[in-house]
């Protein structure tokens, strides 16, 4: 196995709502590990199953600038959202491109992980806003759909980069 192919916006499957996990198989497992690797090579902060082509409800994410806290969300939930931010936000699956999007600034989620134990994570700021743009990814939904401004070129990005010297997205 090893990396997976991103589907890109305009492909359907995007579109489509993800299927609950029953049970981690052998081929889950491997999926997770290719999701890691997928993310890490693109420099993903987060992918969802469906992004790869496979409506199930999985989510890998690592928003440390060490790119070394790998989490998983197996059929994660939302449980409660507080507060507001506005920044730019990009997808894998809409390469070269990122827009505002407005997001609550702290979310409380609760999901399986990868031996299926429950457990809840309290993320705030890019995490925060990693962990709605991914379970939207498992509905279906895309950035571009909730977005508060024009869709720009990541060129554009590049003026952010320089103004708070963090190359990412979410700065805040
Ligand atoms: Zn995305």
């Amino acid at each position: 196995m090893g990396l997976r192919n991103v589907r890109e916006l305009g492909d359907e499957i995007l579109r489509k709502k993800s299927k609950p996990v029953k049970e981690m198989t052998p081929r889950l497992s491997a999926l997770i590990d290719d999701m890691f690797e997928t993310m890490y090579a693109a420099e993903g902060v987060g992918l969802a199953a469906p992004q790869v082509g496979v409506l199930k409800r999985i989510v890998v994410m690592d928003v440390s600038e060490g790119r070394d806290e790998p989490i998983v969300m197996i059929n994660p939930e939302i449980l409660e959202m507080e507060g507001e931010q506005t920044g730019p936000e990009g997808c894998l699956s809409v390469p070269g491109k990122h827009a505002e999007v407005k997001r609550a600034q702290k979310v409380k989620v609760k999901a399986l992980d990868r031996e299926m134990q429950p457990f809840e994570l309290e993320g705030e700021n890019l995490l925060a806003r990693c962990i709605q743009h991914e379970t939207d990814h498992l509905e279906g939904i895309m950035y571009v759909d909730v977005k508060t401004g024009p869709l720009l070129d990541n060129a554009e990005e590049e003026e952010y980069a320089e103004e708070d010297g963090n190359g990412e997205t979410s700065g805040e």
